[in-house]
């Protein structure tokens, strides 16, 4: 009979292991605790933003949502991480490359079902449309736009286009 305890380590190690991969897949997509502070909508992390004004550390549902607060409400913002669409993880804002209106929207997909119960609204302006994805490198940026559309600008560019 072989000794069972010997396994004990090596299951716990793979069971442990499985649970962060599962909690890692699907948080990425899913909206988290954490609302928006310009929207207040449920921050995802495929499309989170960063930033910093005043001292005050600042989270944003998208891109789309900090750049406009920066340009309307917030004039010092300074966007100090953007998201990785493909990973989740955090990346320099001076190195991401973003997808500009694609026909992924995380931010308006709850809106159209929170509009579902209600009557069917007219198109109207968005503050988080066109959305923005961010990438960390233009290869990635290409294969989401082959499947998506939209069109690549590095962020840097995206955000002085904003001003
Ligand atoms: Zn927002």
């Amino acid at each position: 009979m072989p000794d069972l305890r010997r396994y004990v380590p090596v299951m716990l190690i793979a069971s442990i292991a499985g649970g962060l991969l599962y909690l890692g897949w699907t948080t990425l997509n899913q909206p988290s605790e954490v609302a928006c502070t310009a929207c207040d909508r449920a921050v995802h992390l495929a499309s989170r933003v960063d930033g910093i004004s005043d001292g005050e550390s600042l989270t944003f549902c998208c891109a789309a949502c900090a750049l406009r607060a920066k340009a309307q409400d917030v004039p010092d913002l300074r966007v100090t991480r953007v998201f990785d669409y493909a990973s989740g993880r955090p990346l320099d804002p001076e190195e991401a490359v973003t997808v500009v209106g694609s026909e992924i929207n995380l931010c308006m997909r709850e809106q159209v079902l929170m509009d579902a119960h209600k009557e069917a609204s007219p198109l109207h302006f968005d503050r988080c449309s066109p959305s923005v994805f961010a990438f960390s490198t233009e290869a990635a940026a290409k294969r989401f736009r082959a499947a998506h559309g939209g069109a690549a600008r590095s962020f840097v560019e995206l955000e002085a286009s904003f001003e």
